[in-house]
């Protein structure tokens, strides 16, 4: 497995992978987990080499936000890597993609600004422009996204499109704990009480699932499960959305300083 750090190296790594090879792209910020191990081995599968980019994006984070104490296991994390046939990381400092005099961003205007984006201003724009660097980088025929982070994969679509990129878009699904928590690098920051309250995300999102099958409101029932953990979390917002023809119940809540975020998918859309 190679390892770039700048994007000269990460050039040099690449060449021999520019004819009659197709790349996968998987972007990530690290501390990496069984969900990014989906998308690695969704990558492994459908393409000939697969690149992992481990990056904490700077510009997606919001003042107050956790940027500084976000994990950053570099050796760990090429250690998986390593373990899952990754034919080549790109783990580049931050002056490397924003050096001095960097002013050029992009803006998923309405969508970016919604839920997510709504709470927190400046981050579809950081991720937007990180995902586009890392293409314009990296020029994979595909990249591979969770369905966990079901709106930045709409702002992905979106941004593919508006931009006429010719790349293919792969949605992996979610990867759950066993307790049905979905896996993630923030997960590290709970107390084991704190975890216990963050198990209500995945049980509302499952109660408006099944209230949904049978006919009725989704959110009433996902709302009421919130609310029995009121004293141990706050919601940030529960609702309905419909991105890429599929039907979704959002959902984001804090425990303790944690923010985490969570989705089911109510409809499935026309096929991608
Ligand atoms: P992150 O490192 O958190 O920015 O995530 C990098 C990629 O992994 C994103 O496309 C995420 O949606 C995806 N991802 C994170 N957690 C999960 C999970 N539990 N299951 C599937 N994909 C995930």
């Amino acid at each position: 497995m190679r390892v770039a750090q700048t994007i000269l190296e990460l050039d040099e790594a690449l060449e021999p992978l520019r004819v009659g090879f197709e790349l996968g792209l998987v972007p990530t910020m690290g501390a990496l987990h069984a969900g990014h191990r989906a998308l690695a081995q969704a990558a492994r599968s459908e393409c000939d080499a697969t690149v992992l980019s481990i990056f904490v994006n700077p510009a997606q984070f919001g003042a107050g936000e956790d940027l500084e104490r976000y994990p950053r296991p570099l050796e760990q994390d090429l250690e998986q890597a390593r373990l899952w046939d990754v034919d080549l990381v790109f783990a580049p400092e931050p002056s490397e993609l924003y050096p001095a005099g960097f002013q050029t961003w992009v803006e998923v205007e309405k969508l970016g600004g919604t839920l997510e984006g709504a709470l927190r201003p400046s981050h579809f724009r950081g991720v937007a422009t990180v995902c586009l660097k890392l293409f314009n980088l990296v020029r994979p025929q595909r990249v591979y996204f969770g369905q966990k982070d079901v709106q930045q994969v709409a702002v992905i679509e979106r941004l593919l499109q508006d931009l006429n990129l010719n790349l293919s878009l792969r949605v992996i699904p979610t990867v759950r704990d066993p307790d049905g928590l979905a896996v993630s690098s923030r997960n590290s920051y709970l107390s084991s009480e704190q975890r216990g309250a963050a198990l209500a995300l995945p049980r509302a999102l499952a109660a408006g699932a099944r209230a949904y099958a049978q006919g009725h409101d989704p959110v009433v029932p996902a709302r009421a499960v919130l609310d029995e953990a009121e004293l141990r979390l706050r919601v940030d917002y529960l609702e309905l959305a419909r991105w890429d023809g599929r039907l979704v119940l959002v959902a984001a809540v804090q425990v303790g300083r944690t923010r985490l975020i969570d989705n089911v998918v109510l409809e499935e859309g026309e096929p991608r």
